[in-house]
């Protein structure tokens, strides 16, 4: 299936590991032009050096960014488009919130998670949309968590902004669709990144488990029997954020072998 996405622009936050990386290495496999970034400059070169290793026709590059920054947003999405002249397609990723119950939060995390989850992609989509409208179209992909479905336990600040963030992209859906704008919003269920081998690291030292047996049962609620790779999870990002896709809009999916069984 052709794409469509040769010689666009893909834009993908939080981007130098995990989902975001993977993402941005799909899309680069369809020959577009790819803006990473992330907070370090290190990690930065070495993941545009793995993208541009994969010998693709679109070109790479990376901007230094805390996506919890108004202005630095500002400056990324002024960045993309200095160099790749619009931003065809944004795809709004994030590192995920600390982990812990109602009484574990004071205002100050809540203020935190709010910039981290909500705010971060509230802004990357005001900065882009002027491009998007101005070109007749575009992609928002949002990488959230299966807990838009379905709250997880010792979760409540994830639990709670990916809900508000399923109403931001609804709503967005029916206002942007006039501009051939298309949102939609996945959900991991459990895809191996490095955070998740760091949760079950945890989560290991915490029963004095070892990290094989307490991933193997955590595989074993799956229906599918094992965690998703990072690249089956960004081949849905590809779609969604592609111009094949083109009746899509204001879903929110899950990625994650069956396991949720929320309708
Ligand atoms: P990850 O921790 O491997 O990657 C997150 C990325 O976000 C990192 O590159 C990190 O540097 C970057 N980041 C964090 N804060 C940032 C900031 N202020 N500015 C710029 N970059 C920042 O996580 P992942 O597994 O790739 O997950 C990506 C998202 O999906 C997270 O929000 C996570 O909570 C969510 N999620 C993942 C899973 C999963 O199975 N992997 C499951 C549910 C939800």
């Amino acid at each position: 299936m052709d794409l469509k996405l040769a010689g666009k622009t893909v834009l993908v936050l939080a981007s130098s590991r995990g989902l975001g990386k993977a993402s941005a290495a799909a899309f680069a496999k369809e020959d577009a032009n790819i803006m990473i970034t992330g907070r370090s400059e290190e990690s930065l070169k070495e993941a545009e050096k793995e993208l541009l290793s994969l010998s693709c026709r679109g070109r790479v590059g990376y901007y230094v960014c805390d996506i919890t920054k108004e202005a630095e947003i500002k400056a990324l999405v002024e960045h993309t488009m200095k160099i790749f002249g619009a931003v065809d397609v944004l795809v709004n990723n994030a590192g995920g919130p600390p982990a812990g119950t109602f009484e574990d939060f004071d205002d100050d995390d809540w203020q935190r998670a709010f910039d981290l989850n909500l705010m971060s992609f509230v802004r990357a989509i005001r900065a882009v949309l002027p491009s998007m409208k101005q070109s007749g179209g575009g992609r928002i992909v949002n990488i959230t968590s299966s807990s838009m479905k379905q709250t997880l336990d010792n979760l409540i600040l994830s639990n709670t902004f990916r809900a508000g963030l399923m109403g931001l992209a609804k709503s967005l859906s029916q206002e942007l669709a006039p501009h051939g704008i298309l949102i939609n919003s996945l959900g991991p269920g459990k895809i191996a990144t490095d955070r998740v081998t760091e949760i079950d690291g945890r989560k290991a030292e915490q029963e004095s488990k070892k990290a094989e047996d307490v991933r193997r049962e955590s595989e074993a609620a799956i229906p599918l029997g094992r965690y998703g790779y990072p690249e089956e999870f960004a081949g849905q990002v590809v779609f969604y954020g592609s111009f094949a896709n083109t009746y899509v809009t204001g879903q929110t999916l899950l990625v994650d072998g069956g396991l949720i069984k929320a309708l």
